[in-house]
């Protein structure tokens, strides 16, 4: 196809507003795209390389200006381009404005256009191809060189969208959405069939060939691939009380406070993305590769990490994790950790300073087995099987008070707090859905006196342990009513604290019930504040959990049940 007929198409495609109309023109362009589909399909996009694809051109606009200056005529310069650019606000404009060479003539005879232009679609990315390569002295200027190679063969539209789609700028309104379903409609196969493929690939390009040389059977049968990352998993926030309200017990892990990386290792050696045209621009195949969250490869400046896995990993496998910055052991801010991933230099002294640990938490593929469809606990399990060091520990409850012990030992350890995982769910690349859930911290806490409580049981039998809360009923601080019991946030060591404060104020004892009189005030924070008969108030507090005393606060200043019932309405 020529260039110019997909510049043609986009400036269509530009003046379009409904998502209906632009994927009918997408589709109407993949079934007439030939051998030039894998192209079109990421053109249309904006995108030169697959999604999966760490190149990038590795041009600054400077140098795209210089380019489109020296293709105008030796009257301008790239001053001027890059002045008319603050005028007009679009460099796709701006490279359309001038006459470059290959219009001048062709241009007289009335072509309109388009017309003239031999430029074809897979000469442009076979000349980007080239451009994205040249490295080393003197590659800037061979890069403008092929750019106004380019440039000097274009006419007006044809350079409106060379520029934008050089400088990552399209913008005509295509999304991944729009070629998504333009593929399932152009090759007449199930829009799902293509999702799946593009979760298990991310490259449109190819989704769309298999899509129309082998249907749906051939997207089907698309695997991952080891050395082709795919989208992370992701997490919404979310409580405690949607995860055991929704699932069948919560799957609790550590929320590390590092940076995600996804993980491809093969001992034979990971050769797809090498031997790939359009990949990464490796000679030799490489045993392990890490990416980044948004897929960018970023081995070379993690060589721990590559190490770990060389000596831990076991077996072919593609794994999920967080990589940790640490001090002696002890969480350093996530900060630390991105100053490492954007290390491109003295890699070796920047390990000195920054000591980063792996956590894998997740296994996509182990052993040439893809195991995307498999449940949570079974791909932990694989994870465990195939790597024997560095592997999050994952714990199964459907008991609030277990899962708020283990996200307050995971405060106490420095991390951020607890993921919640849905131990039913698949791995869905790309997805924030409501399967992984970071649970929100408190937002608003409560001060509540203590008014009764229960000795423990057990090792904790000398201990005060579940203290029952009250909110003060009136303003002169002399009648509470009760709307929760809070046992769970307090160490040991705590709870001996806290029987030395209360035992005092003990009035009255029925087996291991206490009455407790209005003296002290705890800090407590909770999911939700439910309508309940259980306690005189009238109110239930779902996942209390204690926070701190307030030594500060008398039970005259403690809340009021006013202020419960205020909080109650604006949830
Ligand atoms: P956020 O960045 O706040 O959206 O939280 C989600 C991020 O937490 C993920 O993308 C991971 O990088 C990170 N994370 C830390 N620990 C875990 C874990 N155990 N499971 C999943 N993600 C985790």
């Amino acid at each position: 196809m020529n260039f110019g007929e997909f510049a043609d198409t986009a400036a269509e495609i530009e003046e379009l507003s409904a998502d209906t109309e632009i994927a009918e023109r997408v589709t109407t362009l993949f079934e007439q795209a030939d051998s030039d589909l894998l192209v079109l399909a990421r053109f249309v996009q904006g995108r030169v390389f697959p999604a999966w694809s760490s190149r990038t051109l590795d041009i600054g606009p400077n140098y795209c200006y210089e380019a489109i200056a020296r293709a105008a005529g030796t009257n301008v310069s790239a001053d001027d381009v890059e002045e008319k650019l603050a005028e007009v606000g679009d460099i796709g404009e701006v490279a359309a404005s001038y006459d470059f060479g290959g219009q001048q003539g062709l241009g007289a005879f009335g072509g309109g256009s388009g017309a003239g232009g031999d430029l074809t679609v897979a000469e442009v990315a076979d000349e980007l191809d080239a451009l994205a390569d040249a490295e080393g002295s003197g590659s800037q200027d061979k890069k403008i060189d092929i750019l106004f190679g380019l440039f000097n063969r274009a006419d007006g539209d044809e350079a409106r969208y060379l520029a934008r789609l050089v400088l990552s700028e399209m913008r005509i309104g295509v999304g991944e959405g729009t070629v998504r379903d333009a593929t399932a409609q152009a090759f007449d196969v199930p829009v799902e069939s293509v999702e799946r493929a593009l979760q298990v690939s991310n490259d449109y390009g190819e989704v769309a060939r298999v899509a129309r040389d082998e249907g749906e059977d051939g997207l089907d049968s698309m695997d991952l691939e080891l050395g082709r990352p795919v989208q992370a998993m992701l997490a919404q926030a979310g409580t405690v009380g949607d995860a055991l309200d929704d699932w069948d017990g919560a799957a609790v892990e550590i929320k590390y406070d590092g940076a995600r990386v996804q993980i491809h290792h093969d001992p034979a050696g990971l050769d797809w993305a090498a031997s790939d045209e359009t990949g990464a621009n490796d000679s030799e195949p490489r045993e392990t590769a890490v990416f980044s969250r948004n897929m960018e490869d970023v081995t070379d400046a993690l060589p721990e990490v590559v190490e770990h896995v060389e000596q831990h990993l076991n077996a072919p496998a593609i794994l999920d994790g967080e990589v940790v910055a640490t001090d002696d052991g002890n969480p350093l801010p996530f900060q630390e950790v991105l100053r490492r991933f954007r290390r491109k230099h003295d890699v070796e002294r920047a390990r000195e300073e920054v000591e980063l640990d792996l956590f894998a938490f997740d296994c996509l593929h182990a052993d040439g087995r893809d195991l995307l469809r498999t449940p949570l606990p079974e791909r932990h399990e694989r994870l465990e099987d195939v790597l024997d060091a560095g592997v999050s520990e994952l714990q199964i409850s459907d008991d609030p008070e277990e899962i708020a012990d283990i996200e307050t030992q995971a405060l106490e350890s420095g991390h951020e707090g607890i993921m919640l995982k849905n131990p039913d769910s698949d791995y869905s690349p790309g997805r924030r859905g409501k399967n992984w859930l970071k649970r929100k911290p408190d937002v608003e806490t409560l001060d509540l006196v203590v008014t009764g409580a229960e000795w423990g049981e057990g090792r904790r039998a000398s201990f005060l342990g579940t203290f029952l809360l009250s909110a003060r009923a009136d303003d002169a601080g002399d009648e509470f009513e009760t709307l929760g019991k809070v046992a769970t946030g307090i160490t040991d060591e705590k709870l001996a604290d806290l029987t030395d404060l209360l035992e005092p104020h003990v009035r009255t004892e029925d087996g291991q019930q206490v009455e407790i009189a209005p003296e002290v005030v705890f800090e407590v924070g909770y999911e939700e504040i439910q309508e309940s008969p259980t306690y005189s108030s009238g109110y239930a507090l779902r996942f209390p959990r204690f926070v701190s005393v307030r030594d500060d606060k008398t039970p005259e200043s403690a809340d009021s049940l006013e202020r419960v019932e205020r909080l109650a309405d604006e949830q």
